[in-house]
């Protein structure tokens, strides 16, 4: 019996070609698939200096090998693509069905070409890819577009697709599936510029394995493994709804553009009075955790508002950068982006830069079209993001983001701009948790706290080894362990919450070779060295864009003012040598002084060719 290495679909929108391929099983044992196929696909097919706004750039939506299947917390999809926000490799991952339906469709990914003379959607079953026109559905937000592809082709569909803040080419626009989001890095202007509204699928159950009875087994063993652990249950009682009373506890919630590591008046925003709002709770294909807890606000200013969140770092973008603590008004806030299609990380962010340039009279009420941006006023900020969605006035500049909005805006203005390699910075304050501060400036995507998560350093995780959270250097060595790490669990592609949930190092590797195939999944040491092999080739992604050193820096602020806490711990914190650092981490990966990896490294792990 061969290999079941997946099947890909391949859709040119400028010249409405459609084709099916196979994975190579060389690939498959070298990639696994999800986020390592991305990449090797996203390099080899991509002509370095690509426009990413441009026709010849390449999106790519993909699942994993489990995607579909019963087994908890695997079937989440990805967009791999070059960022319109950074320049850089891009990669963002989105939870809901649309991975499940992807694979039910016969697909691991699809790779989406070209560009569309006029707004096209894309529908796909398992027997057909047909291109349709999207007048209709262009300017709708992403709740009316996918409710009426639902109408159009029955329930059996799921739909990814942009909003009108895409359609624009917002630079931090994601793309949408129910209410989940492969949020980051503007996948959602990529899609935009091809004129790509959005992909329906209409499949029914339908999975491949290579030997499903041993799959149906090991499957049972993770049930049971994950809904005995602790972990698990508080994240399904939960969510992220209650992790702002611990990040604030500890001095690391990044109030007013990073100014503070804790929120005045934080006691109204904690989980407990989230809870009082919550009216419901959703998940992803096949995970009983249904960790999105949906709040409904019934009284005041913002009656009606609904979203199916926020999650932590939206209670954190609509809070912490303007310094509020209206939990109605993150709930209108975080329902207005989902509608609108913008990541909230980087629009709370990109808001929170305004409001300080503002303060220093950079900004002006002239420049704001009158609206006031002073510290807690939420409606400015409401307001902001439909100007932003919409590119009217200011909003048409911080459309841009932090990095490109300060260089068109001047006046010192870059000084303000929390981001890095062009990626607005989450909600994880880096001088109180210097491994995620470090994770931010080497990972590829730019500031993601997604990419390498620091669980060490914020609550007290003993894998590979304890951290010091103020160290830096000392740390090089756990940094590189949680980028690897993430990259082989996001072959899977495992959520990133469940890693923690005691069955992965067990089973995931048999699971994966039960659905494959292919035993060299059963190593460990395999699986790291795939992790190693992505983090390497995403560098060179980006290497070959022309990143070096000098964009894996933190921001100013981070290296040169100390952090106020007040009262938490950590006062006076700062980051003292991104240079000792750097050095360390690259030479623990084995790469040059510039940060490019070596030609031995390469070999070694056998992308030398590439
Ligand atoms: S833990 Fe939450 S985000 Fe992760 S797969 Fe389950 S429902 Fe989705």
């Amino acid at each position: 019996m061969t290999a079941n290495t997946g099947k890909f679909l391949r859709i040119n929108l400028s010249n409405g070609e459609t084709a099916t391929e196979s994975v190579d099983e060389q690939v498959a044992i070298d990639f696994i698939g999800g986020r390592g196929y991305g990449i090797r696909y996203l390099y080899k097919e991509l002509t370095p200096n690509t426009d990413p706004l441009g026709e010849h750039n390449k999106l790519i939506l993909l699942n994993g090998p489990l995607a579909g299947t019963s087994a908890l917390a695997v079937s989440r999809w990805m967009a791999i693509t070059r960022s319109p926000l950074t320049g850089a490799f891009a990669r963002s991952v989105g939870g809901a069905d649309f991975g499940a339906w992807l694979k039910f469709a016969g697909y691991e990914f699809i790779i989406i070409e070209g560009k569309a003379e006029k707004p096209v959607y894309i529908h796909i079953t398992r027997d057909s890819c047909r291109i349709h026109d999207a007048s209709e559905l262009w300017g709708k937000d992403t709740r009316e577009t996918q409710k009426r592809l639902s109408q159009l082709y029955g329930k059996s569909t799921r739909t990814a697709c942009i909003g009108p803040a895409g359609e624009r080419l917002v630079k931090y626009t994601g793309i949408f599936s129910d209410r989940r989001s492969a949020g980051r890095c503007g996948t959602g202007a990529v899609m935009g510029s091809k004129n790509l509204k959005a992909i329906v699928i209409n499949a029914q159950h339908n999975i491949q394995l290579f030997n499903p009875q041993a799959y149906n087994q090991l499957v049972k063993e993770q049930i049971n493994l994950v809904t005995g652990n602790k972990g698990f249950q508080n994240h399904k009682e939960w969510g992220t709804t209650s992790t702002q009373d611990f990040t604030n506890e500890i001095g690391i919630y990044p109030v007013r553009n990073y100014r503070y590591g804790r929120l005045d008046g934080r006691e109204k925003i904690i989980g407990d009075e989230y809870r009082k709002l919550r009216t419901g709770d959703i998940g992803c294909y096949s995970c009983p955790a249904r960790c999105g807890k949906v709040h409904t606000v019934t009284y005041g200013l913002y009656n009606g508002a609904h979203s199916e969140g926020p999650e932590y770092e939206t209670i954190w973008a609509f809070t912490g950068p303007i310094e509020s603590t209206s939990i109605e008004a993150t709930i209108a806030a975080d329902q207005l982006c989902d509608d609108l299609g913008m990541d909230t990380i980087s629009t709370g962010n990109t808001i929170g830069f305004a409001y300080e340039l503002y303060e220093n009279g950079i900004l002006t009420k002239k420049d704001t079209d009158g609206l006031e941006l002073t510290y807690g006023n939420h409606e400015a900020m409401i307001a902001l993001i439909k100007k932003i969605a919409a590119r009217e006035g200011i909003g048409n500049i911080l459309a841009e983001g932090t990095k490109r909005a300060a260089g068109i805006i001047g006046k010192g203005a870059e000084a303000y701009a929390i981001q890095i390699k062009g990626l607005e910075l989450p909600a994880y304050e880096p001088r109180g948790a210097k491994s995620m501060g470090y994770n931010y400036a080497t990972a590829a995507i730019g500031a993601s706290h997604c990419y390498g998560y620091a669980a060490q350093d914020i609550w007290g995780a003993m894998e590979p080894r304890p951290t010091d959270r103020f160290a830096e250097a000392e740390n090089a060595d756990v940094v590189i362990y949680n980028q690897d790490e993430t990259a082989w669990k996001e072959t899977g592609i495992i959520c990133g919450f469940a890693g923690g949930w005691g069955w992965v190092a067990d089973l995931f590797g048999k699971m994966l070779s039960a659905a494959r195939g292919i035993d060299q999944y059963t190593d460990n040491s395999h699986l790291w060295r795939v992790g190693e092999r992505i983090t390497n080739l995403e560098r060179m992604f980006n290497v070959r864009e022309g990143f070096n050193r000098q964009d894996d820096t933190l921001p100013q602020r981070i290296r040169t003012e100390p952090l106020i806490t007040r009262g938490a711990p950590g006062e006076g914190q700062i980051v003292r040598n991104q240079d000792e650092f750097l050095d360390r981490y690259y030479e623990l990966r084995g790469w040059s002084k510039e940060g490019v990896p070596s030609p031995q490294k390469l070999a070694e792990l056998g992308i030398g060719d590439i």
